[in-house]
């Protein structure tokens, strides 16, 4: 299968047929596994906005930056936020101004954290989309369970379904993200394809991508809208339900704020009201802020599929991963950052 579905990659010929890989994960793997230099002129990947740290707007980085700075509060955070860019300054820059910045490698470390330094207030950053909220709603559970009044969360989180209908004049299909319908199931592909938006979903390897953008390439000759799971092995029709539950259990739908799109109604996941004390918007009562990007920076641009990392003119000159100007180049996630690693571009 794999010769054919190159040779039929390679050979397409067709009307231009675009294809946007929502998720990070797919953008660096497409690119470190050499997928793009199978394709016909006539496919186009676009990236897209599934990459959690990209979308999460400088506001947020803002209201970190104060809850470190002023309310002195201890934010543990997944590595790559630390240096997004804010407003005024970075949770890097923070930390040279004072701010206590401790990277962990789950929620859970960080109600560790919180548990072994009662006398400290720590602000978890919760950044993710619905494959990894679910571990948030753990480290809430477990800090319940302790009895820890030291403990919050800065929520960021963000599910799928509203940006998809959001973007999808951006793009003719979406590979969609296998982490993410790992959770959530198939239901809602299903129900795209009946509202007239196609899409294959897609596992990681070389030989999962080729498959899938295969069959996205011969079902799109069809004219149909269509729908394939190409990555049952791991995605099951009805998803992962524990971890829906939980979810369920913890957190509601908000209004959230993406990073290029702007708000789209009921696309965020926030505590539930009863879980407010584990909210750190409402414990240290931040206002809201309203933060700016650096000018020079068309992340916003990259994130909908409206340009290409190498349409920005600081892109590889001003903007480097040593010295990102935007989001897009620091997440190891990030479009921008994989168009720089693997040489999508001259420079
Ligand atoms: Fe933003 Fe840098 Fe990407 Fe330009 S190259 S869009 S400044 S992250």
């Amino acid at each position: 299968m794999t010769n054919q579905a190159i040779e039929l990659l390679r050979s397409y010929d067709g009307p231009r047929f675009r294809i946007m890989e929502v998720c990070g994960t797919h953008t660096h793997e497409i690119f470190r596994q050499g997928v793009r230099n199978l394709l016909s002129p006539q496919i186009d990947l676009i990236s897209g906005p599934g990459c959690p740290v990209c979308v999460t707007p400088v506001d947020y980085i803002d209201e970190a930056v104060m809850l470190a700075l002023e309310h002195h509060a201890v934010i543990c955070t997944f590595g790559d936020l630390v240096r997004i860019p804010g407003t005024k300054q970075s949770l890097a820059q923070a930390r040279g101004n004072g701010a206590a910045v401790q990277v962990v490698y789950s929620p859970q470390d960080a109600a560790e954290y919180a548990k072994e330094h009662p006398d400290r207030q720590v602000v978890f950053l919760s950044v993710g989309f619905e494959t990894t909220v679910p571990s948030s709603c753990i480290a809430v559970q477990n800090a319940i369970r302790w009895g820890l009044d030291n403990f919050s969360l800065l929520t960021a989180n963000k599910t799928m379904p509203v940006a998809y209908e959001a973007m999808r004049d951006a793009c003719d299909a979406y590979l969609y993200p296998g982490h993410v319908h790992a959770i959530i199931g198939t239901g809602l592909c299903e129900e795209m394809k009946d509202r007239g938006v196609s899409g294959v979903l897609a596992g990681f390897t070389a030989r999962e991508l080729v498959t899938a953008l295969a069959v996205a390439v011969t079902k799109f000759r069809t004219g149909e809208p269509f729908f394939e799971n190409c990555y049952p092995r791991v995605v099951k029709p009805e998803g992962n339900r524990a971890a829906v539950e939980m979810i369920n259990r913890y957190m509601e739908p908000c209004d959230a704020q993406w990073r290029g799109l702007g708000v789209l109604p009921g696309s965020g996941l926030a505590l539930r009201p009863e879980y407010a004390p584990f909210d750190a918007r409402k414990k240290f009562d931040l206002p809201k802020l309203c933060g700016h990007a650096n000018p020079a920076c068309r992340c916003g641009d990259v994130l909908r599929g409206v340009c290409r990392p190498t349409d920005c003119k600081v892109f590889g000159t001003g903007c480097t991963p040593e010295h990102p100007v935007g989001a897009c180049m620091v997440s190891g996630e990030g479009a921008c950052s994989a168009w720089y690693l693997y040489g999508g571009v001259s420079l």
